[in-house]
């Protein structure tokens, strides 16, 4: 929708093709129906991808404040909730009703129920649909990733860039919940429910935000950032008390050393079922200085190796898709291919959690809509 909006006010005649019944579901879904549309912090480190550089040239050209302004150009009432995450004060609805008003402002013929059977290139593009025919000069993909099949999302994006020869970076769920093996599930997931600030690394990267236990395993922002930046079979780290020192008390040599006293410290810094728990599997192996030590860097750094993640039915976003190399970063035409384009999530660029994956879908549609 941006790139055709971007598109029409330079005057070509754009066809939106939708194989859904509707524009824009994914948005409708979006930050629990309010959708975290932008963030105003956005700077190319919050995305991940194989060419760390390659999203600069878009989001500098279109940025949360070009956003903004559109929002606020529709009197769309919105809040900032935290960390520079822009939610819609009333619904999603709002996002995308602005946008629908821009493409037909515009004058974006949209296509909806259009599922696409065949892309085929001669002098031109030509799209074969069930009962129709689209030719145009240029083609630009916007088809999303693989995550929640379930509200249309198609491997069509992926399988057209294979189709014309472009490189593909084997795509994986991102802001995923994740699975426990079956002993940390047996050890843990009955406090499903229970969530604690912590710092989550893996990789080099780290989030301090909550981490929260399921059915299964581990969700909450903290796991679900740091689930884009891990694949099986690594560990990830997880700091449950952060700048806490939980056995600081026993530095005054009158304290008695018992579990007792221990536990009333870890259940400052955590949830009572949570540090409970977490104390009766990992108690202290004697009361001398070096255990106790031990004990406290092991609550800093406790070791978890997922057993998988909850995958793409529950994935908010597909990290990996169509290689940078293959794209320009200042139009995301393909370098290969004259008038093909890729755009959004299907490109190998995923945002963080907070609105960036947005931000990323407003800027390369505009650099792309600019260009075609
Ligand atoms: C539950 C959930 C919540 C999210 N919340 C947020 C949030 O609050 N903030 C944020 O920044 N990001 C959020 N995201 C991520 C964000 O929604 C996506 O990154 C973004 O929508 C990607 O935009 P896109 O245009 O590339 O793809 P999409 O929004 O996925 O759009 C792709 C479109 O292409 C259509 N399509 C697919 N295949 C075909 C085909 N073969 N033929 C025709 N049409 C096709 C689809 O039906 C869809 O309409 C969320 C994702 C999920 C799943």
């Amino acid at each position: 929708m941006m790139c055709a909006i971007e598109a029409s006010k330079r005057g070509r005649r754009v066809a939106l093709l939708e194989h859904a019944d509707r524009l824009g579901k994914k948005i409708l879904i979006s930050g629990g129906g309010r959708c975290n549309f932008t963030n105003i912090h956005c700077q190319p480190e919050n995305f991940l991808s194989a060419n760390p550089h390659f999203a600069k040239s878009a989001l500098a050209r279109y940025t949360p404040g070009d956003f903004i302004a559109l929002v606020e150009k529709h009197h769309i009432p919105y809040h900032e909730k935290t960390l520079g995450q822009l939610f819609c004060d009333r619904s999603a609805r709002d996002i995308l009703g602005m946008l629908e008003e821009e493409c037909s402002a515009a004058g974006v013929s949209i296509f909806l129920n259009t599922k696409i059977q065949e892309v085929k290139r001669s002098t031109e593009f030509a799209v074969h649909t069930g009962n129709a025919e689209f030719r145009a000069s240029a083609l630009v993909v916007a088809t999303g990733g693989l995550s929640i099949p379930k509200i249309g999302a198609t491997s069509f994006g992926y399988d057209l860039a294979r189709q014309f020869g472009l490189k593909i970076r084997e795509p994986w769920p991102g802001l995923v919940p994740l699975v426990l093996a079956a002993e940390d599930r047996s050890a843990y997931c009955d406090l499903a429910g229970v969530s604690a600030g912590v710092i989550a690394s893996c990789d080099g990267t780290q989030f301090r935000e909550k981490m929260l236990i399921t059915h299964r395993g581990m969700s909450g922002p903290a796991i679900l950032q740091i689930s884009s930046y891990w694949r099986t079979p690594q560990e990830i780290q997880i700091d449950i008390a952060p700048e806490i020192k939980l056995t600081a008390i026993f530095e005054d040599p009158k304290t008695p050393r018992t579990l007792t006293v221990l536990r009333t410290e870890f259940r400052k810094a955590l949830p009572a079922r949570f540090a409970d728990r977490w104390l009766d599997l990992h108690a202290p192996a004697s009361w001398t200085n070096n255990a106790l030590a031990d004990l406290e860097q092991h609550a800093h750094a406790w070791t978890i190796v997922p057993a998988g993640t909850e995958g793409y039915e529950k994935a908010e976003v597909t990290a990996g898709g169509v290689d940078t190399d293959e794209l320009s970063a200042k139009t995301m035409e393909s370098r290969k291919i004259a008038g093909l384009f890729f755009i959004g999530e299907v490109v190998d660029v995923t945002g963080q959690l907070g609105g960036f994956n947005f931000q990323w879908a407003w800027a390369s549609g505009a650099a792309s809509g600019r260009a075609v």
